[in-house]
């Protein structure tokens, strides 16, 4: 199975794609966005320390992600992976090409979710998430079914981010433009790069990293 980044700015819709490959095509969510969030419900010094960074929206250092990748990559088999919110940085990118070199993997394909900053601060402030399984609604574009169940799993723990406020995220935009952006250019050069169209609704968008996927898988 293909290996793919999702790139694009918090809001584009990363993890609500993942989730889809995951359902469709058996492919695997690796965020680390979800391995931070469980990891600052630790307890431990670690844990305090990156919650503290993550609610401001800045981003947590290089090392301790390229870790949390390194470890959920070297307890896995085979690939199909969806890279969502990792690499963040042109030092992650150099660090994933190297782990997936180690495991005779690679990298088929990067998808960049483009979107208008406009609609982002509407999409981030009404989400919310199941706790339990990771699926993402929105209040107004996206609502669970029955209201306080998720649709996915029927769990009833759902929950807003710390992090999905108006303030945080233009931190976050910031973070993205000054560190992330640079990889559209680096992913282009190694002739992975596809753009879509992430203002699509829900479907449209699957159905195009499907189709980049069913090309370049
Ligand atoms: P996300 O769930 O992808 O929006 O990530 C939430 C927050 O976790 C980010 O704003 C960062 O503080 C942190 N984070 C997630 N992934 C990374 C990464 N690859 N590099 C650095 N920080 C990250």
């Amino acid at each position: 199975m293909p290996n793919v980044i999702l790139l694009g700015p918090p809001g584009a819709g990363k993890g609500t794609q993942a989730k889809r490959l995951e359902d469709e095509r058996g492919m695997v969510q690796l965020s680390t966005g979800d391995m931070l969030r469980a990891a600052r419900t630790s307890g431990t010094e670690m844990g305090r320390r990156v919650a503290e960074v993550m609610d401001r929206g800045e981003l947590v250092t290089d090392d301790i992600v390229i870790g949390l990748i390194g470890e959920r990559l070297s307890a896995s088999q085979g690939g199909g992976f969806i890279f969502d919110g990792f690499p963040r940085t042109l030092k992650q990118a150099d660090a994933l090409a190297a782990l997936l070199d180690r495991m005779g993997q690679r990298l088929d394909a990067v998808i960049e979710m483009q979107v208008d900053d406009a609609v982002l601060v509407a999409r981030i402030t009404g989400r919310y998430i199941c706790g339990s399984c990771g699926a993402v609604y929105h209040d107004t574009t996206r609502p669970t079914r029955v209201a306080g169940v998720c649709d996915a799993c029927g769990s009833t723990d759902l929950r807003r981010r710390a992090d999905d406020t108006e303030e945080a995220l233009k931190q976050r935009l910031l973070e993205y433009y000054k560190k992330t952006s640079p990889l559209i250019g680096y992913y282009y050069a190694k002739g992975l790069l596809t753009t879509v169209d992430g203002l699509a609704d829900m479907d449209a968008v699957g159905a195009a990293v499907a189709a980049v996927l069913d090309r370049r898988g």
